[in-house]
């Protein structure tokens, strides 16, 4: 199949050398001039474990190609994937410019009938005004359908993600559309989820809320735990073990962050409002959220008291493991804290500095874990990369002017740091 894909960021770009991969011509469209000419010669704006080989495999098998002329994509397919950015606006609410100044380029470009597929996570009834602007802006009379099919890959694993998702889900309101959309996905043997467009924009919004909602609650019993000398740790695997609660995203730490689900929630929450319904659980959620990133400093303030001019050195400062994505990352709340109690802030990431230092300043970045850890207070965990770990503690300690690890993601055995000879303190734990 032709497919044009709208939006080459970490959605577009993997959904596009996927769906190379499994054998269909994709262009993919930006409208970032400097992304697309880097992307043709080869260089990948994202870090994303695999993407570059198969983004590679796909430019030199001529199944992949890329093009910042909206036209000449639109033209060139029957099959339209919108993935813009749809970020959140000051009020919470989900930023829909981008999908309307697509949906618009696409009317004023199309000339046979095309399936408008909206990829990005939107609110409910975004699709009714997709097809709103496209009628409004179509200069002859050509058919179109409008689909949802949201996006669920994770950053860090999203081409294993994409290519053996837990279920796909397809909203639609024609059998054209929902017989393409089968076709294209029929390669991933997947199951799929076929349903009306506004209940697929409604899944979307749900999953990534109910999965903050657990990270949430995990660290409201954190705090009950952190008063009674409970361990969360435990309290969690003891939960996670019953399949109707399931393991996954029951780990307290110092919140959630990222592109997706602080503006999931959020576009929810407003979403909800709108339509006259107060989603109070949701803001509780997000209420919780904030407090667990402010926790994390109270910590650090409580095991070093005076911050002016002490040195901390942060351990991790991606959103999560296995990507450079700073956006809404929580290491970024907390460096900005502790930054405005005077404190001296050292960092190392594997990935994330180099889009880190765009959004931080005064910070000094190193190489590795050991150059961090020279002349620090303490250290704090706040991203778990596999490569922590694994650390020389005995030459970590030689380094530190303090033995202190804050674990704020409770990746260490307390027992083995504290028999190291560290005062460890982590989320929830005694
Ligand atoms: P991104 O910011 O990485 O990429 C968006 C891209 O769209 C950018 O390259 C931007 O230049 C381009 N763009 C914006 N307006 C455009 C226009 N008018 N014409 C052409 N290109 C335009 O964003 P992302 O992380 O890929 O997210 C895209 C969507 O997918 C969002 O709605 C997001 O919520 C959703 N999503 C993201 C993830 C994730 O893990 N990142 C997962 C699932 C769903």
């Amino acid at each position: 199949m032709n497919i044009s894909i709208i939006g080459t960021g970490y959605v577009g770009l993997v959904t596009g050398a996927c769906f190379a991969e499994l054998g269909n011509k994709v262009h993919c469209v930006d409208n970032d001039k400097a992304k697309i000419n880097a992307l043709k010669k080869g260089s990948i704006p994202i870090y994303e474990p695999g993407l570059e080989e198969l983004v590679d495999k796909n430019i030199k098998r001529r199944r992949l190609s890329f093009t910042s002329s909206i036209s000449n994509g639109i033209e060139k397919s029957v099959v339209i994937f919108i993935a813009v950015g749809t970020p959140s606006r000051e009020n919470g609410e989900a930023d829909l410019g981008g999908i309307e100044n697509v949906a618009r380029s696409i009317a004023m470009n199309m000339k046979e009938y095309k399936l408008i597929v909206e990829k990005s996570t939107v609110p409910v009834e975004t699709g009714l005004w997709v097809q709103r602007t496209i009628q409004a802006n179509i200069k002859r009379k050509i058919r179109f359908d409008v689909a949802s099919n949201p996006e669920f890959l994770r950053e860090g694993s999203a081409i294993s993600d994409f290519m053996h998702p837990d279920r796909i889900v397809i909203g639609v309101e024609s059998t054209k559309a929902r017989d393409i959309l089968l076709d294209l996905y029929r390669p991933l043997n997947a199951s799929i989820v076929v349903t009306g467009i506004k209940s697929a924009e409604l899944i979307k919004h749900a999953s990534n809320s109910f999965l903050a909602t657990k990270i949430s609650f995990i660290n409201a019993v954190s705090q009950v735990c952190e008063r009674t000398g409970a361990d969360v740790v435990k309290v969690a695997e003891g939960m996670g073990l019953d399949k109707r609660i399931g393991g996954q995203f029951l780990n307290a730490g110092v919140g959630y962050g990222g592109s997706c689900f602080p503006k999931d929630v959020d576009a929810f929450i407003t979403i909800s409002d709108k339509l006259g319904y107060n989603f109070e659980l949701l803001k509780s959620v997000k209420r919780i959220n904030e407090q667990q990133k402010k926790f994390m400093v109270k910590k650090i303030k409580e095991a070093l008291w005076i911050l002016k001019n002490k040195t901390i050195g942060i351990l991790g400062l991606s959103f999560k493991p296995n990507t450079d994505d700073m956006r809404c990352a929580p290491s970024l709340d907390i460096i900005k804290e502790l930054q405005a109690e005077e404190a001296k802030i050292k960092a190392y990431d594997p990935f994330a500095t180099k889009k880190a230092s765009l959004y931080l300043t005064n910070v000094q970045f190193t190489n590795d874990a050991y150059s961090l850890a020279r002349g620090c207070d303490c250290l704090v965990v706040i991203t778990e990369w596999d490569e922590f770990k694994e650390l020389d503690f005995l030459r970590i300690k030689k380094l530190l002017k303090r033995p202190l690890i804050i674990d704020g993601r409770n990746i260490y055995d307390p027992n083995k740091l504290k028999k190291l000879g560290f005062e460890y303190i982590s989320v929830g734990r005694p």
